[in-house]
């Protein structure tokens, strides 16, 4: 992704960002609406942030064994993400949903795993199958190198199709270990549950015995406070986590009920273990992060950015004469080129004008405005920015719709 093989053209290389921005070397200034791929919610270099992961790196860097600052962080997860009883710590989010599938599949004693099409979970084997994020972007949804024996193993339904999984359980029950599920998909673009489609993904999960996954990477601590389950009511049995608890530093988590959790080593036999899991800086950079995201009245601000921002879009698009749709939820968004009012599935998003989004990507830069280089990611507003800076932003794209 970040070699632009999704828009064509050289990538651009970054020297620093501060607040809502980012310079490259050449010292031009962008509005930056990827924010690293979402961590950085309250904005480049926050002032609180540098300054918790300068006094932990003067403390020592990683130790390899318990600090109570990885225990702050849990209690902060668990006070903010109820469904989270317990909670590892590891170092990506694809090490957590590595390892929530194999908890999953560990606890049930079964192989099989349902998850939907255009979804990203990571690059573990058993998740590169039809995924979504760079793997679409760059043509290999399903990669060489999985085993056919594993990636069989894998079914990939359709995002929102209750129907197909329904179906699935019928067709292979008592052999699926888990469902595991993007809540709101931001990686294929932005596109949210329909309403009923993780509540019926709950029920099935409970009737037939399979575990419910959220994967709560992208979505956690940036579409609310409680994640996506405290914004739709829904429990997943175990949720994975990244992105804004590392506060821009390598983290990743993964937890959920307290019976399952209690499965993995050294309590269980399920084999978790990492050398820098729980690195007190990353912990220092995310509870830092979490300080400010946890302040009164700070998600209704980010949804109404996102909000502000999708609305200038359409209007600029309308404008133009260019067919527009946008979503948002909490602090991600999307746009998509297409004449349809609402994208819900998967077909929808790979029929949308790929070449359309590639023009509009590349005026937008020349305007210095640093979109998601690809037509399948969220984009992400932060704290830092301010109603100028998305006024801006929407001024920029009257002007770069007009050119398509
Ligand atoms: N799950 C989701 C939903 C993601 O969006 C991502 C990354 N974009 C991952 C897992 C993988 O995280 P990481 O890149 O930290 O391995």
């Amino acid at each position: 992704m970040r070699a632009f093989k999704g828009v064509g053209g050289d990538p651009v290389f970054f020297e620093r960002g501060q607040g809502a921005y980012l310079w490259d070397v050449d010292g031009r200034r962008y509005i930056d609406y990827v924010g690293s791929w979402g961590p950085m919610i309250v904005g480049h270099a926050h002032p609180a942030v540098v300054e918790a992961v300068q006094e932990a790196a003067a403390r020592g860097l990683s130790f390899g064994a318990p600090t109570a600052i990885e225990t702050e962080m849990a209690e902060l997860i668990r006070a903010f993400v109820p469904s989270i009883e317990k909670v590892r710590m590891v170092s990506s989010g694809t090490e957590a949903t590595m390892s929530a599938i194999r908890l999953a599949r560990g606890y049930t004693g079964r192989d099989r795993i349902i998850k939907f099409e255009g979804c990203y979970h990571g690059s573990g084997d058993s998740l590169l199958v039809k995924a979504g994020s760079s793997a679409l972007t760059l043509g290999v949804p399903s990669s060489p190198g999985v085993p056919a024996a594993l990636a069989n193993l894998t079914l990939n339904l359709e995002y929102n199709n209750l129907a197909q999984v329904a179906e699935a359980f019928a067709r292979h029950a008592d052999e699926i270990a888990c469902v595991i599920v993007e809540p709101v998909a931001g990686n294929m673009n932005c596109v949210p549950p329909i309403p009923g489609f993780l509540q019926g993904l709950r029920e099935l999960c409970t009737r037939h015995g399979a575990l419910l996954v959220f994967d709560e990477v992208m979505t956690g601590f940036r579409v609310a406070l409680g994640g996506a389950q405290g914004l739709y009511g829904v429990t997943p049995d175990l949720t994975t986590l990244g992105k804004v608890i590392g506060g821009g530093l390598p983290v990743g988590a993964f937890g959920g009920r307290a019976d399952i959790m209690d499965r993995i080593t050294p309590d269980g036999a399920i084999f978790h273990a990492g050398t820098l899991s729980g690195c007190p800086v990353a912990m220092a950079a995310g509870i830092a992060t979490l300080r400010q995201i946890g302040k009164p009245g700070f998600f209704e601000a980010l949804a109404a950015k996102s909000r502000t921002l999708t609305e200038g879009l359409l209007g600029a698009a309308r404008r133009a004469g260019v067919p527009l749709s946008t979503q948002s939820v909490g602090g991600m968004f999307g746009f998509f080129f297409t004449a349809e009012p609402a994208v819900t599935r998967f077909a929808q998003v790979t029929a949308c004008d790929i070449d359309r989004f590639r023009r509009f990507f590349h005026a937008m830069l020349d305007e210095g405005v640093y979109l998601a280089p690809s037509a399948y990611e969220a984009g992400f507003v932060s704290a830092a920015h301010s109603d100028v800076d998305l006024e801006t932003t929407v001024q920029a794209a009257r002007r770069a719709f007009s050119r398509l």
